[in-house]
């Protein structure tokens, strides 16, 4: 059995070699390996899975790379409207947020949720006062420009689509997420998006929902979900192998594979996941081209992929 152990991921879709340079591919494998390396050292030092999801995903939020925090993609009016959610999966206590913009890591603001409210899920400009009433420092929209994401935006405008973070051809989630099993035992979970680029009318997607993007339990397993928000909330895709696991007694393996390779799939759905369970097994499943990944197990070296 692994001591501790801990998963991410920053993204999954249409991801095939040929449509990432060398430079780039290594900046991503480098923005992963920071972030297991982030999460790892906490567990090293006895903390809990909670405080490693949390670095890990702030780390992956503060990197322009992915669709979350500072490389959030644009919705329809040209601004940036995050989700987040992260879960304790010792007594189920969870929280997040849902289109907020101005928040640097919206992770920590659904963090202040789960631990500062009676709530689960506060939303748009009230989850914006309470990050105020926190403390948390707001950032001006410069702070979330990137060019590279605008020009995603004037494409989906002219085509009027919206989209998964990226072109059609080349297809994207760069949602970002973390799991972790620290020595206590304890599991934790957490998933920060920006969501889809010219999303409209205040669309909100899988990952602030606890039990579709996010879930984390003791007795099961934690899950971060990335891929077409829609289809993860229509299959409720975390809280589904979680409950395979429990009620019908199936391994991590064998309840991530239904359901991603089979539930999902024949409902249309597209993307992937990380899950860790009780005894620190992990699977990284995904049923698109690519998924950006990476675990670590104990004091082993971190392990990044992209592809197949
Ligand atoms: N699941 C996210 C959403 O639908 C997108 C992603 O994974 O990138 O909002």
């Amino acid at each position: 059995m692994t001591k501790f152990a801990l998963a991410v991921h920053g993204g999954a879709g249409t991801l095939l070699p040929h449509l990432l340079t060398s430079e780039k591919e290594l900046l991503y494998k480098s923005a992963l390996k920071e972030a297991l390396l982030a999460g790892q050292k906490i567990l090293i030092n006895n903390g809990s899975s909670l405080d490693a999801v949390e670095a890990a995903v702030k780390i992956l939020e503060d990197c322009p790379l992915f669709n979350a925090g500072k490389g959030a993609v644009f919705n329809a009016a040209g601004r940036h409207e995050m989700d987040a959610a992260i879960m304790n999966g010792l007594d189920k206590s969870c929280g997040a947020v849902a289109g907020v913009s101005s928040i640097r890591n919206p992770v920590s603001l659904a963090r202040a949720v789960m631990e500062k409210t009676e709530h689960v899920l506060l939303i748009g400009k009230g989850a914006e006062d309470f990050a105020k009433a926190q403390n948390f420092t707001l950032e001006t929209d410069d702070y979330f420009f990137d060019s590279f994401r605008f020009e995603q935006w004037q494409q989906a405008r002219v085509s009027g689509k919206i989209q998964l973070d990226h072109t059609e051809e080349d297809k994207k989630f760069g949602t970002v997420g973390a799991v972790a099993f620290d020595k206590k035992g304890n599991l934790a979970a957490a998933t920060s998006t920006g969501g889809m680029t010219n999303k409209k009318f205040g669309r909100v997607g899988d990952t602030p929902i606890i039990g579709a993007g996010t879930y984390a339990n003791n007795q099961t397993c934690a899950i971060s979900c990335t891929g077409h928000g829609e289809f993860f909330m229509k299959q409720l895709v975390a809280y589904d192998i979680s409950c395979l696991m429990e009620y019908k007694g199936y391994s991590l393996e064998d309840a991530c594979d239904i359901v991603v390779q089979k539930k999902l799939k024949d409902i249309g759905g597209e993307g992937g996941l990380i899950a860790i369970d009780s005894k620190g097994n992990i699977c990284l499943p995904f049923n698109s081209a690519g998924m950006y990944r990476g675990f670590v197990k104990g004091n082993s070296e971190v392990e990044v992929a992209i592809y197949k």
